[in-house]
């Protein structure tokens, strides 16, 4: 039996059209766009006082990353900048065993669908136990985040993630034991996972990520690039988050990262990179004219101090952005597409700095970035209503204080600009509503169990915090810094 949905406002193709909603058939794709005169003996849903969107596409994410939100924002613990937070980052993935890994990844994901994403990409890099051995299912941990997105009822593409050294020259972190595997191991584990799911759910796809140039030396990422090309799936990296690692780049390779990949042949469509905030003109037109995408991720960016992504530059070169989640620090995709462009007004003095580049309207523009080109990214047709493509959307409630008093040509500069979590109702995943009228089922028991990781994963820190003085703990941490400094790339 197919099912419409019939709400009072449908976005299609850049605009909010009354009177049309979704035919959702039975295999989750829409069927058509079309009038409630047109549907035959399907079942309504009505959906009044609400506006249906497409739903958002998070293109990066590291689940386990949210449970040190708020833990990484004291420069004595955390250090000042992006490589010192590393450890306080090591200090979560060094703790958690193979079930709290699939209740924090449900925690992260449910946070998702409140804030209307349907599908995320899960940038997947624990593999191993604390010691860095494998577990008897190598893919034990890959499986359990899958595991977590099929509980929460979010699609995942889990991009399975190679990370083989700690960096040009160094020594292996032992924060980052859990990472590693060889290139051999990387490939096998992840055949072996993708044929696993192959038929068993349209919900779960697969990609390749070999995490970045300094944790990946270009021989294996050759081998692992011309795997992924082989088997036609979508390949992320990180490239220049760090003006650091693009210093090691030039000293291993004598040029920086996008360059490596370009000479190599690895930037293709398929391929997308993620921040991408560090690269000078000649790299843009290199990314662009490969087809490649790039994911910015500006909550996480701005957290960490990596920089100021250039949004208009790639958007005038024509190179697609989609939007990541990464750290967790916030998990809101419309205010990752809204920082695209209050960035660049900081940096310029001026506003509405990506407006009608092409001749495409600013939130129609930054939309897209949240949706279609996230799901091109992660080669999942979603982000859109098109018939055909899978029926992921989420409702606003028109009334609600963040966005009410809008019509239909100024809703989605509102929505845009403005709307506020609470705002978003109902989740619509594959054709079945996930979150209904703000409730998902699974709610109290995913933040219960979530609290009881986190006690024990900070309960100690926190009791060692209320015990100690500041100028102690400042003494011990500058202690440890400065006797043993972590090295860069
Ligand atoms: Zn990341």
């Amino acid at each position: 039996m197919k099912t419409f949905y019939s709400p009072e406002l449908l976005y299609l193709d850049g605009k909010f059209v009354h009177g049309k909603g979704l035919l959702v058939a039975t295999d989750g794709t829409i069927a058509r766009i079309t009038t409630r005169d047109d549907i035959g003996d399907a079942d309504i849903i009505d959906l009044p006082t609400k506006a249906l969107l497409p739903g958002f596409v998070n293109a990066h994410s590291h689940t386990f990353q949210r449970l040190i939100r708020g833990k990484s924002e004291s420069r004595i613990i955390s250090g000042r900048d992006f490589w010192s937070w590393r450890d306080t980052m090591y200090h979560a993935a060094l703790q958690l065993t193979p079930e709290e890994i699939y209740d924090v990844a449900r925690m992260a994901f449910l946070e998702m669908l409140f804030s209307g994403t349907t599908t995320v990409g899960e940038f997947h890099y624990l593999h191993t136990d604390v010691n860095g051995q494998p577990y008897s299912d190598p893919n034990l941990l890959s499986k359990q985040v899958i595991a977590a997105a099929q509980s929460v009822g979010i699609r995942i593409v889990l991009l399975r993630t190679a990370y083989l050294r700690s960096g040009f020259e160094l020594p292996r972190d032992p924060g980052q034991t859990r990472f590693f595997e060889s290139t051999q191991d990387f490939l096998c584990n992840t055949e072996s996972l993708i044929s696993e799911f192959s038929s068993r759910s349209a919900k779960v796809t697969f990609g390749v990520a070999p995490h970045s140039i300094r944790a990946v030396p270009l021989a294996d990422l050759q081998a692992i690039a011309s795997w992924t090309h082989l088997h036609d799936l979508p390949l992320h990296m990180h490239v220049s988050e760090q003006v650091a690692e693009n210093a090691a780049c030039l000293r291993e390779y004598g040029c920086t990262p996008v360059q490596l990949l370009h000479r190599n042949s690895i930037l293709s469509e398929r391929f997308t990179a993620v921040h991408s905030i560090h690269i000078q003109p000649d790299e843009i037109h290199q990314l662009a004219n490969a087809g490649a995408t790039i994911c910015s991720c500006p909550t996480t960016e701005r957290n960490l101090g990596d920089g100021i992504f250039a949004a208009d530059q790639m958007m005038s070169a024509g190179i697609p952005i989609a939007l990541g989640s990464d750290s967790q620090a916030q998990i809101d995709p419309l205010e990752d597409a809204r920082e695209l462009d209050y960035h660049l007004r900081l940096r310029d003095q001026q506003r509405a700095i990506v407006d009608l580049i092409e001749d495409v309207p600013i939130a129609s523009r930054l939309f897209s970035c949240a949706t279609r080109n996230g799901a091109r990214a992660l080669s999942v047709p979603s982000g859109e209503f098109l018939p055909g493509c899978l029926a992921d959307g989420f409702t606003v409630d028109l009334d609600d204080l963040s966005i009410a008093g809008n019509s239909p040509p100024d809703l989605l500069p509102i929505l845009v600009f403005t709307l506020n979590r609470t705002a978003i109702c109902d989740v619509l995943i594959h054709g079945e509503l996930v979150v209904k009228g703000r409730k998902h089922r699974l709610q109290n028991e995913i933040v219960s169990r979530y609290k009881n990781i986190h006690r024990r994963i900070w309960g100690s820190q926190n009791a060692t915090l209320g015990a100690k003085s500041l100028s102690l703990l400042r003494n011990e941490w500058r202690g440890r810094r400065g006797s043993n400094p972590r090295p860069l790339p």
